[in-house]
């Protein structure tokens, strides 16, 4: 068996230059641990037909890839455009209009009803994540005629935002339900929800999607004001969290996001929850074979910030070089990992535990994963196994980033897909009724020359009766 040689786990949004086998077969092997599809992008039958290319490559490949749908929400866009891209200058003239669709040049769709009574004279429009921007110059009957302030390469379906405009709808669309649906029949095993403002936002589809299916797992978009400030009653709801560095930077100003990033990395950390970056990590190499340096340093900090995941959108979607794209995240990945320790200052999620104010009001399970930390350290151990129901255990331990892996066993199917979020984490799948599993876990690393004889290892479990959950930790040698 063969343990991949980095531990943040590499997002990738598939899309047409990566949805064909040849290039899933060599991202995967790259590196990638989940498959992204956007679904403001592309209809059900595409997405149906990559959710089954990703999931027989993987069974192929035998990795766990994990599918994550990411749902629209009230995001408004511009519909399709006639001919793309286009070029638009400064000082152009457009028209943006929900009315019939034309080919008549300067004439750009948007997908949403209401917009002409979302703006007036004067008001400022943003494009495709705020590198376009107009602005206002007469309204117009289903539209605005506005003039090209900041230009730039338009295609079709880039989101628009328009500050200060208050969307009445809900957090939750009609399309958000169907797309639910949509995931929960095909199996996908998380879904990315976004325009998240506080937990109820979180609730709200959980529970829809609950109407539907059991234990489905739920990740919030941040890139909202409101979101950042919420986001510890969503950390409470949510399962996961994504720093969608997109719409952040222009809901709130571009310069607050590197901070903005940190916060919210060090509290999904002292939670226990996954976290994404996402957002323009290697942008340029959308078109380029190398990245900025700037890139770069932006993947690396995220990780040394404590990110679970790192996430690639346009690069791997429709970009040149997908599977160098994937490369060069899985390098920079490495090559950090292997400086945490030493670059490692306070203000961690163990120094939060160990000296500052998460001491107070520790559970059972917080102790257990600080003293495998302390022993693995300690005694150099390789592997810490981590046998769980639910994956709390080893997300616990992943958000104090060891240097050894954790190899986590679960018998319940969902679990290990989940895992394939969280730092350092290999998960893998038990189906058995044996009563001695643990003795099992151990012979399956055997059998797969993980650990041989004399070697020692970490083992978590649950040692109380009823559900106590992981309250144990053994230093095995193996016998
Ligand atoms: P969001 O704000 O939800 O992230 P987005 O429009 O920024 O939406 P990303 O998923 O970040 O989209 O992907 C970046 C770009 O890649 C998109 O704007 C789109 O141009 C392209 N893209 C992504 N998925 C697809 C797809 N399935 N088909 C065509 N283009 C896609
Ligand atoms: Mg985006």
């Amino acid at each position: 068996m063969l343990l991949p040689d980095h531990k943040t786990k590499i997002v990738c949004t598939i899309g047409p230059s990566s949805e064909s086998k040849p290039v899933l077969q060599k991202m995967m092997q790259s590196g990638m641990n989940v498959a992204r599809l956007n679904l403001a992008h592309g209809d059900f039958d595409e997405h149906r037909r990559r959710i089954r290319t990703i999931r027989s490559v993987a069974e192929e490949l035998k990795v766990p890839i994990a599918i994550l749908l990411d749902l629209p929400g009230p995001k408004i866009r511009i519909g399709r455009l006639p001919r793309e891209p286009i070029m638009l200058k400064p000082g152009d003239m457009v028209t943006l209009t929900t009315g019939a669709s034309t080919d008549e040049p300067g004439v750009i769709p948007v997908d949403f009803e209401e917009f002409p009574s979302l703006v007036s004279e004067n008001s400022t429009i943003y494009l495709a994540d705020g590198f376009i921007q107009l602005r206002v110059q007469r309204m117009i009957p289903d539209g605005a005629v506005c003039i090209v302030v900041i230009g730039g390469l338009l295609s079709s379906h880039k989101g628009m935002n328009l500050l200060g405009a208050s969307l009445a709808v809900e957090t939750l669309t009609e399309r958000d339900r169907e797309g639910l649906a949509f995931g929960i029949a095909e199996g996908v095993d998380a879904f990315s929800v976004s325009f998240i403002r506080r937990a109820e936002d979180v609730r709200q589809a959980r529970e829809y999607a609950e109407s539907l299916a059991p234990c489905v797992r739920i990740i919030a978009k941040i890139e909202r004001r409101e979101a950042v400030e919420n986001v510890d009653e969503i950390l409470a709801e949510a399962d996961g969290v994504m720093i969608a560095r997109g719409d952040l930077g222009v809901q709130i100003p571009i310069e607050e996001v590197p901070v903005v990033q940190k916060r919210i990395i060090h509290q999904a950390n002292i939670s226990g929850r996954p976290v994404i970056t996402a957002t323009q990590m290697l942008e340029s190499m959308t078109e380029h074979i190398r990245p900025t340096r700037a890139e770069v340093t932006d993947v690396a900090n995220a990780i040394l910030d404590g990110t679970d995941a790192v996430m690639l959108s346009g690069e791997t979607a429709i970009g040149s070089f997908p599977v160098e794209t994937v490369q060069m995240m899985a390098g920079i990945a490495r090559t950090t990992e292997e400086q945490r320790r030493a670059l490692a200052g306070g203000g961690t999620c163990e120094e939060y535990f160990r000296r500052g104010r998460g001491r107070a009001g520790m559970a059972v399970g917080d102790v257990v994963s600080l003293n495998v930390i302390e022993a693995r350290d300690a005694l150099r151990i390789q592997y810490i196994i981590t046998p769980t129901r639910t994956g709390s255990t080893p997300r616990r331990i992943s958000r104090f980033k060891p240097e050894g892996w954790i190899l986590s066993f679960s018998r319940n199917f969902r679990t290990p897909q989940f895992l394939s979020f969280s730092y350092g984490v290999q998960p893998f799948f038990i189906q058995s009724e044996r009563e001695d599993w643990h003795e099992e876990i151990m012979e399956f690393l055997k059998a797969s020359d993980v650990i041989a004889p004399g070697d020692r290892v970490l083992f978590t479990e649950g040692v109380s009766p009823g559900e106590a959950g992981t309250d144990s930790l053994t230093i095995l040698t193996v016998e």
